[in-house]
């Protein structure tokens, strides 16, 4: 085909589709606690999800936290001296969820409660079919042979890592899709690419927001990394309309600090930063 007449042709898709999205604008919904966004069909990454179960009040009107236990199953994620990632994960996961529900009005999710292999794309695909007002995925950070090194990160996406640090952690965890051979994303063409962008921009800043309030809330509570807030290309947090968190609570390469994960003190320490930082947030949200 002669590169005018498809040039000619992508507009008019874009067109057609922008009509489509604007059209769908007019159904944005306003719901108490988290916002509006839009929401539009995208291709499903693959095979049918089966979808956790919600916990907590089971009013849908009510935020919804999807939390994300990082690795699992066959996929360990980084190792330290006593701990495995997948195992660290689940429990700072289930920590948190047991604090949003003591704290009650949020509804919470967890992708797996127990140790099981999911791909990066279902975890959020999980968040996204079950309408996630926020969605957090809770890793381990390793710094190799490098036991000193301490302190817990927060990631946003970004199309380009802001340093290299960040650049490597997202090569790390997204690593874990090659682990069981599966491919992302069938929507890489041009088109679906600029309305990803619209309504990604958005989740991003509201995630970015989140991370803002969960470092202000964990002084005193969390160890964070001098440079707490960083942003990559992680495979988990490309939903295009939930505001996705990326949270490296510490490393697992540091025997301290991984112990600590692991105990029930660190682990309330963790869930009760968290839970403020999040019933802030929503109270904006609803404020707005
Ligand atoms: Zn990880």
């Amino acid at each position: 085909m002669p590169t005018r007449f498809r040039l000619y042709l992508i507009l008019a898709v874009v067109v057609a589709l922008a009509g489509a999205v604007l059209a769908f604008g007019a159904h944005r919904q306003r719901m108490a606690g988290h916002g509006y966004v839009v929401r539009f069909e995208l291709p499903q990454a693959g095979k049918r999800i089966g979808l956790p179960a919600i916990k907590g009040p089971q009013d849908p009107a009510r935020p919804l936290v999807v939390i994300d236990a990082g690795h699992g199953g066959h996929d360990p994620g980084a190792a330290g001296a006593d701990f495995q990632e997948k195992t660290l994960t689940l429990g700072l996961a289930r920590a948190l969820r047991g604090r949003l529900l003591a704290g009650g009005g949020i509804r919470v999710a967890l992708t797996r409660d127990d140790d099981r292999f999911l791909a990066l794309a279902e975890r959020r695909e999980i968040a996204r079919a079950l309408g996630a007002s926020v969605f957090l995925s809770i890793h381990a950070d390793s710094a190799g042979d490098d036991l000193n090194i301490a302190g817990a990160t927060l990631y946003t996406l970004a199309s380009r890592a802001s340093d290299a640090l960040a650049a490597q952690v997202a090569a790390r965890e997204n690593h874990a899709d090659r682990i069981n051979g599966v491919t992302l994303d069938g929507q890489s063409d041009a088109v679906s690419a600029i309305l990803v962008e619209l309504s990604q921009r958005r989740a991003r800043e509201e995630a970015g927001a989140l991370a803002r309030l969960i470092v202000r809330e964990g002084e005193g509570r969390l160890a964070f990394h001098p440079s707490p807030h960083r942003s990559a290309a992680f495979a988990v947090l490309k939903s295009p309309d939930v505001p996705s968190l990326l949270f490296e609570a510490g490393y697992i390469s540091n025997p301290d600090e991984a112990r600590r994960l692991a105990s029930p003190e660190g682990q309330a320490g963790f869930a009760d930063a968290v839970d403020k930082a999040i019933r802030i947030y929503f109270a904006r949200q609803a404020g707005n």
